[in-house]
């Protein structure tokens, strides 16, 4: 079974203390993960070392940075790289982030440069796709998804992309409480998988874990993941509080 997986992605939220108590609010879940499932905590730059540090007795539970530089190194003031962030244990990027596009301008080919230094330094990208709103309503959002994986993911190889993590959010949905159906998820997941098998196979479309992103709840988790093609969600508000992402991670497959 590919990888399941339940991923937060605090953005800019919590203190470096809030962030511990919060990792320590849901590491005492004591969820049993089985070996498909995973965690993942999508911190602040700051706190990636004391996450790692606190997960780090525990199996299937990853510490994402929310994003990296698209340059190798040098004179770029503030910026983080792959390599850095590899130097203090850090195991998944969020690469692509809506709020990313639109906010810090960035754009297919800056998003393919990343996704190539997270490779060179052993991290393993989340690569977010979706529409705005107005591509929803012109009924265009599978053209519109597949040219974001084409002109970020199409460069790759058939074994960087086996066992790859998709995120899909719809970009109406983040932040809003407005959720996709489950059905809508489901629709857009079977066809990111379609526009990866069409380029390179089955094996290798079957191998991506494709979450889906957007007002994730805990009262509307195990609907979404149900569906066959949802592997699992990225989740904003959410995850913020330790019960609702609890039982997030307990409605993973
Ligand atoms: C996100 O941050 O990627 C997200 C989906 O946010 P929210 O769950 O708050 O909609």
């Amino acid at each position: 079974m590919r990888k399941q997986i339940a991923a937060a992605n605090w953005k800019m939220n919590l203190t470096l203390d809030q962030g511990i108590k919060l990792t320590g609010e849901i590491l005492s879940g004591n969820i049993e993960l089985h070996d498909h499932q995973q965690v993942v905590f999508g911190v602040p730059f700051p706190y990636l070392i004391a996450v790692k540090d606190k997960i780090k007795e525990k199996a299937n539970y990853f510490v994402s940075a929310q994003n990296c530089y698209f340059q190798k190194s040098g004179a770029y003031t503030g910026e983080v790289s792959a390599e850095i962030l590899n130097s203090v244990g850090t195991d998944y990027v969020i690469i692509g982030h809506s709020e990313r596009r639109e906010y810090f301008n960035e754009n297919h080919q800056m998003l393919a440069e990343k996704i190539n230094l997270c490779f060179e330094n052993k991290l393993k990208p989340i690569f977010c796709c979706g529409e705005p709103l107005s591509v929803r309503e012109a009924n265009e959002q599978n053209d519109y998804v597949e040219t974001q994986l084409k002109e970020s993911l199409f460069h790759l190889s058939e074994q960087q992309l086996t066992g790859f993590v998709i995120a899909y959010e719809p970009i109406w949905a983040i932040g809003t409480g407005k959720t996709a159906s489950s059905a809508q998820a489901q629709e857009m997941h079977a066809h990111i998988r379609n526009v990866m098998a069409s380029k390179y196979n089955n094996d290798v479309a079957e191998s991506i874990s494709i979450l889906y992103g957007g007002s994730v709840k805990a009262n509307n988790a195990k609907e979404i993941f149900s569906e066959k093609d949802v592997d699992g969600g990225l989740v904003g508000g959410a995850s913020l509080v330790a019960s609702e992402f609890l039982t997030i991670i307990q409605s993973l497959k």
